[in-house]
């Protein structure tokens, strides 16, 4: 009789039809316990399901296409000796056996307010690894983006001996060299030029704009310049010396960095990783070719193609997608869910979803990228599912598919970490790891991938390892497409809340009342705010339009003071400004709103 055991599908959390994207083994192939069997990929992230023990695979039961849901089986697999234990008997789906966590995408959806951090596993004894007598540093921090940098000037504020290793010359990582800064300088360049035809039917005109590449991409590089520049001030002036060169781990006190002056050791009483993430592409797309793009490529401004792919209907895709719009490019989007921003309420995005509609030359959902053929004049794409054609041609196609942690360039095998199977590293509310004196921040640890969760975290490490009783407990975590119009979301979304059974009412008012709105020649706009019934307390918002990155910061404070739906609407906004729908929001939820006339709900 044969031994071979079912491999089954983890828990993978929200997902109930999960298709395979690739197969990773074959019968008779040896696999140890965790290793990757299968990837799958959903509509938010991509996760590999892996071995639950040590074995030799017997059969493979899937194929890529297929999909999977949690407790289905996927392999027959013949546990090596004495390697089946408790995993083997929990191969039969049960939620320990390896739970496949998702993998990371592009910052879409928020962390719910009460999302725990990831459990951190049991403290390591790293009895090989001694604590040095006098090391070099009372904390080392790796990575110099923004989870990195306000780890490391809280610490040398908090007295704490401190020095940043960064692989790069920049200061600033990700956020401030290839993500936040830059694309929003491009995003406020494509809303000049939007601006301008607004006006042209409307009393000014300026003329075509007329494009100078050259000049736009250095003006953001100088505005990435004056930001990266000030860390370096700002490092200089808390004495927290800068070494330059990728850090790699030699054990759990001990880096070395590969420096231009050569190599050098750095031991360190506490360390804090914030090596942030990197864009990933699916299986077979080159995104070494340049007419095939990530989003650090597209920030670049090489040229503006006239015809442009954008893959991914997340954040990071549809902001570029709004800059090469205005540059000139006719865009085509497409996005394998059924829906973009899928973080966001469907009637907060729909405002926005109108007007890229008329805008763009295609919006394809449901629709999946099977095959990308770059050559010398341009990409030829495949496509399967939705309303795409079988195959059409681009001048350039933008990647932006999901990001990954940079936790496989740091040689952290040397340590006594353990790695979640989405690569990240789990982390307590304290933003410790397993080992008690390393902590890890920002990207490397999870989503939601955004630069002001990071900061936080940061220096929530720095003053743990100072001693202090810090912990990150933040409510909610507001997430902004900074797109045109913007889209802004914090909180329970009414879907989640639907999802999660809350009780809670809404209020929404629409800015098409708003005169501030009208007077910028918008009325798309909504602010829409989310209460619980019983405590009429604010839990949620979704705000579309001009500015709502803006707006929502008010609710986050809101929902962080326990503010109630007549705090935000007794609250005198400004008049007029685009504020003021968020307390008419509020009023329409209270009965008092008086700008607009909502029959009476019995309360
Ligand atoms: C196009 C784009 C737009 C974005 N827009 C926004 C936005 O508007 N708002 C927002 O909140 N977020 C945005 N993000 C996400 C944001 O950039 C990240 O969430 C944020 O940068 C994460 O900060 P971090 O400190 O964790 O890591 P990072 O910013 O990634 O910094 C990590 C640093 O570690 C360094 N490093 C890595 N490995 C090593 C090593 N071995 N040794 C030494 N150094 C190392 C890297 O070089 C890097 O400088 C955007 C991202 C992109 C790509």
């Amino acid at each position: 009789m044969s031994q071979a055991k079912e491999v089954r599908v983890p828990d993978i959390g929200d997902f109930d039809a999960v298709e395979i994207i690739e197969v990773l083994v074959g019968p008779g192939d040896t696999v140890e316990a965790e290793s990757s069997l299968i990837t799958l990929e959903s509509d938010k992230a991509t996760m590999e399901v892996p071995a639950p023990f040590d074995g030799q695979i017997e059969s493979v039961t899937v194929s890529v296409g297929d999909k999977v849901a949690e407790g289905d089986v996927i392999a027959m697999a013949v546990p090596a000796d004495g390697a089946a234990g408790a995993e083997a008997d929990d191969a039969g789906g049960g939620a320990d056996s390896g739970a496949a966590a998702p993998a990371e995408t592009a910052s879409e959806t928020p962390a719910a307010a009460s999302e725990p951090a990831p459990a951190a596993a049991p403290a390591a004894t790293a009895a090989n690894q001694a604590a040095p007598d006098s090391p070099d540093c009372d904390v080392l921090v790796v990575g110099a983006g923004p989870g990195g940098y306000s780890a490391a000037f809280r610490a040398a504020d908090l007295g704490l001996n401190t020095i940043m290793v960064e692989r790069y010359p920049s200061l600033g990582g990700v956020c401030l060299n290839v993500g936040c800064i830059p694309s929003k300088a491009l995003l406020h360049a494509a809303k000049v030029i939007d601006d301008a035809a607004f006006f042209a039917d409307n009393g000014i005109e300026f003329g075509e704009p007329k494009i100078d590449l050259k000049k736009l991409e250095s003006w953001k590089s100088s505005v990435v310049g004056k930001l990266t520049g000030g860390l370096v001030g700002l490092a200089k002036q808390r004495n927290v010396e800068t070494v330059h060169g990728p850090a790699q781990f030699v054990d759990d006190y001990h880096v070395k960095v590969d420096t231009a002056d050569g190599e050098r050791s750095i031991s360190y009483r506490n360390v804090i990783i914030a090596a942030g993430s990197r864009p990933i592409a699916p299986p077979g797309f080159d995104l070494d070719h340049p007419r095939v793009m990530d989003s650090t490529d597209a920030l670049k401004l090489e040229e503006v193609p006239k015809r442009m792919l954008v893959v991914g209907g997340g954040i990071i895709g549809l902001e570029m997608a709004s800059v090469y719009h205005a540059l000139g490019s006719e865009i085509t989007v497409v996005e394998l869910a059924d829906r973009l921003m899928a973080g966001a309420d469907p009637d907060i995005v729909k405002p926005f979803r109108k007007i890229i509609d008329k805008r763009y030359a295609n919006i394809f959902l449901n629709t999946k990228v099977t095959a990308l053929r770059p050559d010398d004049d341009g990409v030829s794409v495949e496509f399967e599912g939705g309303k795409a054609p079988a195959e059409d041609r681009f001048d350039r196609v933008l990647v932006s598919v999901g990001r990954r942690p940079n936790t496989d360039r740091l040689n952290l095998e040397a340590t006594s970490l353990e790695l979640m199977d989405n690569g990240c590293i789990p982390a307590d509310d304290q933003m410790r790891t397993r080992v008690d004196h390393i902590f890890a921040i920002g990207d490397l640890i999870g989503q939601p991938m955004l630069a002001h969760k990071a900061v936080h975290e940061g220096k929530v490490a720095a003053e743990v390892a100072a001693g202090e009783k810090s912990a990150f407990d933040a409510r909610v975590i507001p997430s902004v497409a900074y797109t045109d119009p913007e889209v802004a979301w914090v909180g329970v979304t009414q879907e989640q809340a639907k999802a999660e059974g809350m009780d809670v009412e809404v209020g929404s008012f629409p800015w098409a009342a708003n005169g501030r709105s009208l007077s910028l020649g918008r009325d798309e706009g909504i602010t829409k705010l989310i209460f619980e019934r019983d405590t009429e307390r604010v839990v949620g918002a979704g705000i579309v339009g001009p500015n709502a990155g803006d707006l929502i910061a008010e609710v986050g404070l809101a929902i962080e003071m326990g503010a109630d739906m007549h705090d935000i609407g007794l609250t005198i906004h400004p008049h007029p400004t685009i504020s003021e729908t968020v307390g008419m929001a509020a009023e329409a939820a209270a009965g008092t709103l008086t700008d607009l006339y909502i029959p009476k709900k019995k309360r």
